[in-house]
């Protein structure tokens, strides 16, 4: 590391669970973060501003007025363009280090499971439950550790799963096929703090899993940014989840059922 990445890190290399070794680390890894919205832009921005060394930015969405109150990767300048190139323009001018590749389209289970393979981590940061559940089973099929994110209104959830672990429970267990907020932001409206909140516990989750640190991991953390209150609860696996049990199909979990009918990344 020379004079310049030490000073850029100095405040995480400081730290003695970072260290310079931590930080090498950081360098080496690949996290992909799904949805360049409310939740993609600190999740992107803290993870290349932290040294992340390399970003896949997937979305295939283009810049809308309406993502301006919350979507902070993305100026006025940039509306009509694709998500995930004002997303890279602005994560460049923060962090020409990080190396960035782009998606901006839907992608298919094959070509997911394929991205998650090459990384070590997937964060979501979309708005809709078939979208989400197609994120859950590619990294299932590819043990990948998934940080799942969502709000609305003034709450927010955010859970780790990490399928390194083989009897970890993941977004299934918890959701079955229902949604866990049940809406999204653009029915019912959000603050536009609150994806700021949960997008940067989403990044540190990240952080910490990419350092060795504990994580989330078995819990679901639930914010209420109007009472201003945290609360955690523990998560089981479902024994019969027929997305990541041991006696689940392993042919079906690599075709699932809604193979082909890729929900929009929209957040
Ligand atoms: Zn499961």
């Amino acid at each position: 590391m020379n004079d310049d990445l030490l000073l850029r890190y100095s405040r995480q290399i400081l730290m003695p669970e970072v260290g310079a070794e931590g930080q090498d680390r950081l360098t080496r890894a690949h996290a992909i973060v799904m949805g360049l919205g409310g939740l993609g832009s600190p999740i992107a921005a803290y993870l290349a501003a932290a040294g992340v060394g390399r970003l896949t930015l997937v979305d295939f969405d283009q810049v809308d007025l309406s993502n301006l109150q919350r979507q902070i990767l993305h100026g006025e300048a940039d509306i009509g363009r694709p998500k995930v190139d004002s997303a890279e323009e602005s994560l460049r001018r923060l962090n020409p280090g990080c190396r960035i590749a782009t998606v901006a389209r839907r992608l298919e289970q094959p070509e997911l499971e394929t991205l998650c393979a090459g990384a070590d981590l997937i964060l979501d940061g979309t708005d809709n439950f078939a979208s989400r559940a197609l994120i859950n089973r590619a990294a299932v099929a590819t043990r990948t550790p998934l940080i799942s994110g969502a709000v609305i209104r003034f709450e927010g959830q955010l859970a780790t799963f990490d399928f390194r672990d083989a009897a970890a429970p993941c977004y299934h267990c918890l959701y079955g096929d229902g949604e866990e907020l049940g809406e999204t932001c653009s029915e019912s409206g959000v603050l536009a703090s609150l994806p700021g909140v949960i997008g940067s516990l989403q990044a540190t989750e990240a952080l910490k899993l990419l350092l060795g640190l504990p994580t989330l991991a078995g819990q679901l953390l639930l914010v209420d940014g109007l009472s201003m209150s945290f609360r955690s609860l523990t998560l089981a696996r479902d024994a019969q989840c027929p997305v990541c049990s041991p006696a689940a199909d392993p042919n079906r979990r690599q075709n699932p059922p809604g193979t082909g009918v890729v929900a929009p990344l929209r957040n």
